[in-house]
């Protein structure tokens, strides 16, 4: 599922392969991926335009299109990613994470139906959101408005009075994209983790010092999974299992639904 550092692996893939090429082609024919969009409406605002930025906040991804031109949503949903070819045919792609064997792109080949959307350019590459499950999503002008600050960029005095306040648990609040956009559940844990906070404590409790541990662990945690290529290489997730112990002190992990979530964490060092 794509976090925060799984969606900007994709833009940076449309940053690095996409931008300045004049758009000739756009298929937005499938109608729930493009929705409420009727097919061609997309296709008739971006051709002859080009993408000209790639922005993200939290897990929300969009570009930006020259001379005045829409906004160019792009929603990764459970399992997206975005393919984008050159001139010449040369692939880079970004987004969740792959399993199983193969490059998206071989199983894009194997599965075209799975390419929900593509632009195509003028020299003859293409952008493709390749989207297994059907759960992704590509509109014009997006509403941005209800996202909080970017997990990965807030400041210290906006974390802890957006973060640590209320009786929800501390968890929760880490979820909640309107307080803060861009955090998963496994980032959520690996973060809560790193700082020896529970899942559990009610948000408003926690001190400053705490609050700010927090903030320093979430950012260490989501910058390491960028650079490394996603939350499930945190040093935490591999032990998110029943039984499963912890990774720093060896006591078996506890496990119970926080935030509508499942949830590990150390009982002997989360306090
Ligand atoms: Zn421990």
């Amino acid at each position: 599922v794509p976090e925060l550092p799984e969606v900007e692996s994709a833009r940076a893939t449309i940053e690095a392969a996409a931008l300045h090429r004049p758009i000739a082609d756009v298929d937005d024919t499938d109608t729930w991926e493009c929705r409420p969009h009727a097919p061609g409406e997309i296709r008739a605002a971006l051709v002859g335009r080009s993408l000209t930025a790639a922005c993200r906040q939290g897990k929300s991804l969009w570009c930006e299109t020259g001379g005045g031109g829409p906004v160019l949503g792009l929603h990764l949903g459970m399992s997206g990613r975005i393919l984008v070819t050159g001139a010449a045919g040369a692939l880079t792609e970004g987004g969740d994470r792959l399993v199983g064997p193969g490059s998206a792109a071989e199983q894009a080949d194997r599965n075209p139906v799975w390419t929900r959307f593509t632009i195509v350019f003028a020299d003859g590459g293409t952008l493709r959101l390749f989207d297994k499950r059907r759960l992704g999503r590509v509109r014009l002008d997006p509403d941005l408005g209800a996202l909080g600050p970017d997990a990965e960029r807030i400041t210290a005095a906006a974390f802890r009075a957006r973060v640590g306040r209320g009786t929800a648990p501390v968890k929760a609040r880490l979820l909640d994209q309107s307080v803060l956009a861009g955090v998963g559940n496994l980032l959520a844990d690996e973060t809560l983790w790193q700082a020896r906070i529970s899942p559990l404590r009610p948000a408003g409790e926690l001190s400053v010092e705490e609050l700010d541990r927090l903030r320093r662990a979430l950012r260490a945690a989501t910058r390491s999974a960028i650079r490394k290529g996603g939350v499930h290489t945190g040093a935490f997730i591999a032990h998110r299992t029943r039984g499963g112990s912890c990774p720093r002190c060896g006591a078996t992990l506890a496990r119970a639904t926080v935030g509508g979530r499942t949830t590990f964490w150390c009982p002997v060092e989360q306090l």
